[in-house]
């Protein structure tokens, strides 16, 4: 495993002379170890040097305090420099507009990103904890086992889900979704669209038409956080064509160290709002900036 940051650093300046303040030297030298740790934690390159910078600006100069060491005491400047990052201007991270009933939420990601599961557990905590009553749509039509897939869940956590009518196209079932969540009294539809394994031109062009016909009040983006640079570079492509409100962090529970949800939010500015843990129901979390950052950290 790796040698956490606390560890690194503490060694670093075991081996510095102890000065009242932290040098710029002092300062210089730490930081080269944040920066391999936030590269071993898979930030990407850009926003870890942009990040480093950051710190070394609020560090250089900054009294020791007597009752830590200056390695707990970057690690502390760094800790809460990843805080402010990762949380952004989103005070409460788990709260979705799902006012003025029928509210459309749309669901949005590539194929096997964990975009159905997602919705389901959205659509349960929804039920649940907001006591909203929730209508699910599934619009891949290219998939029937997709849309059987959503079908199955829905009766698991005892969400309802639109009837399937083969034949239809994703514009179409939006359009009944967005009905039957008006006539049977629905507080939000959930429409999981059409995933497929890359982005290319249908695959935005049907999300872009859907958005249109239900107006979303939330567009929410579910990348897998495990796969780092490519959770981002899928978050600005979604974001410049369709839109997105905020971004699900899929697989958080697997062996990643959670560098990915910051260069998410350096690169794309946009709300991470929940993090998936596992497969099951409940496994979902709403974002704690503090976690990942202890995550990152090490
Ligand atoms: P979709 O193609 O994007 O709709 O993906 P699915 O919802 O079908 O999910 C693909 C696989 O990932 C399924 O086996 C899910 O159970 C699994 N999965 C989804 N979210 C998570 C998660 O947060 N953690 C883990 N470990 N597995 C997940």
């Amino acid at each position: 495993m790796f040698e956490n940051l606390s560890e690194r650093l503490s060694g670093v300046f075991d081996r510095l002379t102890k000065q009242g303040a932290l040098s710029e030297d002092d300062v210089k030298t730490a930081l080269r170890e944040v920066r391999v740790a936030l590269l071993e934690a898979d930030v990407s390159l850009p926003v870890a040097r942009d990040f480093v910078k950051a710190v070394q600006d609020k560090a250089t100069g900054q009294a020791v305090t007597k009752s830590v060491t200056p390695g707990q005491q970057v690690v502390k400047i760094v800790h809460d420099e990843l805080v402010h990052v990762l949380a952004g201007d989103n005070p409460a991270p788990g709260e979705l507009k799902v006012d003025n009933p029928p509210a459309p939420i749309l669901m949005v990601g590539l194929q096997g990103s964990g975009k159905t599961t997602t919705t389901a557990k959205i659509a349960k905590r929804l039920q649940e904890k907001d006591h909203k009553k929730v209508l699910m749509a599934s619009l891949d039509t290219n998939r029937p086992a997709a849309m059987e897939q959503l079908q199955i869940l829905g009766q698991q956590i005892g969400v309802d889900t639109l009837p399937i009518q083969p034949g239809q196209t994703a514009q179409q079932i939006a359009k009944r979704a967005k009905q039957q969540a008006t006539l049977g009294g629905y507080d939000v539809y959930m429409l999981d669209t059409a995933g497929r394994l890359h982005i290319d031109e249908e695959l935005i062009r049907q999300a872009a038409e859907v958005r249109d016909i239900a107006t979303p009040r939330e567009t929410l983006l579910v990348v897998d956080g495990l796969t780092g640079q490519d959770a981002v570079n899928v978050a600005e492509a979604f974001d410049r064509d369709i839109g997105v409100s905020g971004v699900v962090l899929t697989r958080m529970d697997g062996d990643g160290r959670g560098g990915a949800a910051l260069s998410m939010r350096a690169v794309t500015g946009k709300p991470i709002k929940f993090v998936g843990l596992g497969e099951k129901m409940d496994a979902l979390e709403e974002f704690h900036p503090e976690r990942i950052a202890g995550r990152i950290l090490g």
